[in-house]
């Protein structure tokens, strides 16, 4: 039985967090002695199909009928759960997102599986199947048991890294429709601003109250440009409306998994550190000792941020 894995696109693009599930995808079929059946709907850059064996898969299903070019739950679980019932897999393993998350539920529901969010670890398949997921909001971890023949895993941002492999993929057109539902219609969108987008940047310069006012966010801009990073902000900041609503991170805002993230003049509150937990590396910029944001940090900088961050812009250029 195949390891099947959802590839999640941003329009014709492949998400970088599909790349992890793909790669999680084919540590677990090295265990069960299986494949790798990539599953991509929509339509799709051609070389972006291609460049999918490098990750781990053997074989990816495209199916580009127009109606999935639309991010709609059920049109995408009526073809999976197809997808599953024409050839039977143990494992079902998505990337966490907005999209994926429902999608892995429904399909539990619909296929009888058990599931599994926001999990950082490989299964333990020797007593049973179990897995580590993260618990509120990334402070702790529980193992749990998936008990079902059938097993839909969606793995949390950064936690599984990403592995490439030397595998001729085949890639199979298939015409497989969506069931049509007409409750519900995409009627429009708006996309956000800006050349990077915070939930697939991989460096992210962040600013808090600590930057006094928005006339003072020219250092957080050129940081970041010179980074080639996305611009984040705490939540004060943007109720404030010293940036718009887009730039804020946290439990209400944006959670963020870079490998880098900048946090400059901003406390470390927990509603702020709840969205930024999943990044790779946290250096923190700020002038009190006892912020708490230190506490999570990888890499601290005590001190005045508008002395920090000018001389950091101008090493940073002088290194490039
Ligand atoms: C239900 C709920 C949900 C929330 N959701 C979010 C959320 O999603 N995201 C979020 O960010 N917040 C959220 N909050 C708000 C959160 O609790 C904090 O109030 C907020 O994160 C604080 O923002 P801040 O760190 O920018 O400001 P402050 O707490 O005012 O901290 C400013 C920091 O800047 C430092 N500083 C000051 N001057 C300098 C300087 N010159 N150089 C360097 N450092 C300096 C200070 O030492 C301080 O640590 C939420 C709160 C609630 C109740």
């Amino acid at each position: 039985m195949p390891v099947y894995v959802f590839i999640e696109r941003d329009e014709t693009k492949i998400r970088k967090t599909s790349y992890e599930a793909i790669s999680y995808g084919a540590e677990i079929a090295s265990i069960v002695g299986n494949q790798v059946v990539g599953v991509v709907l929509g339509s799709i850059d051609k070389a972006e199909l291609e460049g999918l064996s490098k990750f781990g898969c053997h074989k990816v299903i495209h199916c580009p009928d127009p109606v999935l070019d639309q991010p709609m739950i059920r049109s995408y679980v009526s073809v999976l759960s197809e997808l599953m019932e024409a050839e039977p897999a143990e494992f079902f393993i998505t990337a966490q997102s907005a999209l994926a998350d429902p999608v892995a539920a429904m399909l539990a529901v619909r296929t009888g599986a058990s599931v599994a969010t926001n999990v950082t670890s490989v299964p333990d398949l020797e007593n049973g199947c179990r897995v580590q997921r993260g618990i509120y909001t990334g402070k702790a971890f529980e193992t749990v048991e998936l008990k079902s023949e059938k097993k839909v895993i969606s793995i949390r941002k950064n936690a599984c890294g990403i592995k490439e492999y030397e595998i001729n993929a085949e890639i199979v057109t298939s015409d497989l429709k969506p069931e049509e539902y007409s409750d519900v219609k995409i009627t429009g969108a708006d996309k956000v601003k800006g050349d990077i987008l915070l939930s697939e940047a991989k460096i992210i310069v962040s600013g808090g109250r600590g930057m006094k006012g928005p006339e003072n966010w020219g250092m957080i801009e050129e940081l970041a440009d010179t980074l080639g990073a996305a611009k984040g902000c705490s939540k004060p900041v943007s109720d404030a409306n010293w940036r718009p609503h887009h730039e804020h991170v946290g439990q209400t805002g944006i959670k963020v998994s870079p490998d880098l993230y900048i946090a400059i003049g901003i406390s470390g509150a927990i509603q702020h550190v709840a969205g930024v937990s999943a990044s790779k590396f946290i250096v923190v910029i700020n002038n009190d000792p006892e912020a708490p944001f230190f506490k999570v940090a990888d890499y601290g900088m005590l001190g005045d941020a508008f002395q920090i961050v000018p001389r950091l812009i101008e090493s940073i250029k002088k290194y490039k």
